[in-house]
């Protein structure tokens, strides 16, 4: 048996916690794989890509800001992909043509529901930030039939570009930040960037409904501002996304390897390993 070679590209990417998890996965799971992370640049993403596949390279995660060009690069999207116009994983088939698909969707779908019990169907829910991101979770939260579903960016525009992308799945509409005083939400998902930088979209006061729960995608060693402001407004869960990265890192492994990781072991370890890290 051979090794079968992985990958994450992406920049910068010295801080990815990937390599980490698909290497917890496949001692799980008893595979026969490596996986690395690439520091690789828009400008050199199709050249590193062709190489990766060429050297026999099986699969690949792409990530910011990469996203984009990985849906343009592929021959096949899977229907999610397509969607979102945003690739996280590429897959070398079996006539070395290369697939493309978007397991961020589904990453925190499993995240919200599977492992935190939170009910979607019939909830109202804002999402902050109309990027790649958004666009990827979007389709899966609409199959969930919530009673609202609202995106809500600086830049209106691209919000209302994503609400018209997305119409003939389910109703979704977008706002500005100014438009959310007297609204009331069940779940508000923060898929802004603002928590990589400290800061915090501008949210007015009793946004969130009493029992409501916050989710911020970003993910860091501390509490996010994001899960700071879900706390002090009295959120019943606010939760990072640790979880929703092994989730999506384990849609991929599962296209990748055909074998399901078990999440919450991994999940529970490492944020065993970062609440040790900040008691230290
Ligand atoms: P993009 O760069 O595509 O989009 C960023 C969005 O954030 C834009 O809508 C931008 O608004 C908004 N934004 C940035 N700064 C602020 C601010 N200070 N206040 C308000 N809005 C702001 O990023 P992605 O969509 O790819 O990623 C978004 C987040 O999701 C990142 O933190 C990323 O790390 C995280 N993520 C986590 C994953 C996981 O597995 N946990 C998976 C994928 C993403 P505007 O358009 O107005 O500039």
């Amino acid at each position: 048996m051979k090794i079968e070679h992985y990958a994450v590209f992406g920049q910068p990417i010295s801080h990815s916690k990937s390599p980490r998890i698909h290497k917890l996965f496949a001692e799980q799971t008893g595979q026969l794989m490596d996986y690395v992370a690439q520091e690789v640049p828009a400008e050199t993403f199709a050249a590193a890509t062709s190489r990766f596949f060429a050297d026999g390279g099986k699969g690949l995660n792409c990530t910011v800001p990469l996203k984009e060009l990985a849906w343009q690069y592929a021959d096949h999207l899977t229907e999610r992909a397509r969607q979102a116009k945003a690739v996280n994983t590429l897959v070398c088939q079996a006539d070395d043509s290369i697939l493309g698909d978007n397991t961020d969707g589904i990453g925190l779908l499993n995240d919200l529901t599977i492992n935190h019990g939170i009910t979607l169907n019939g909830a109202k829910i804002l999402i902050l930030g109309a990027g790649g991101a958004t666009r990827g979770v979007v389709p899966p939260l609409l199959e969930q039939q919530p009673s609202t579903l609202i995106i809500v960016n600086r830049n209106a525009g691209k919000a209302q570009a994503i609400a018209e992308d997305f119409a003939e799945l389910g109703a979704v509409h977008a706002c500005d930040y100014a438009n959310l005083t007297d609204r009331q939400f069940d779940l508000i998902i923060n898929a802004t960037s603002a928590s990589l930088s400290g800061d915090l979209p501008p949210l007015p006061e009793a946004l969130l409904k009493t029992g409501g729960s916050c989710y911020d995608l970003a993910y860091a060693n501390q509490a996010t501002a994001f899960v700071t402001w879900g706390l002090a407004n009295n959120a019943a869960q606010s939760l990072d996304g640790l979880g929703m990265l092994v989730e999506q890192a384990a849609e991929a492994f599962f296209i990748w390897r055909g074998v399901r990781p078990q999440t919450s072991t991994i999940i529970g370890l490492l944020n065993a390993e970062r609440e040790l890290n900040n008691t230290n």
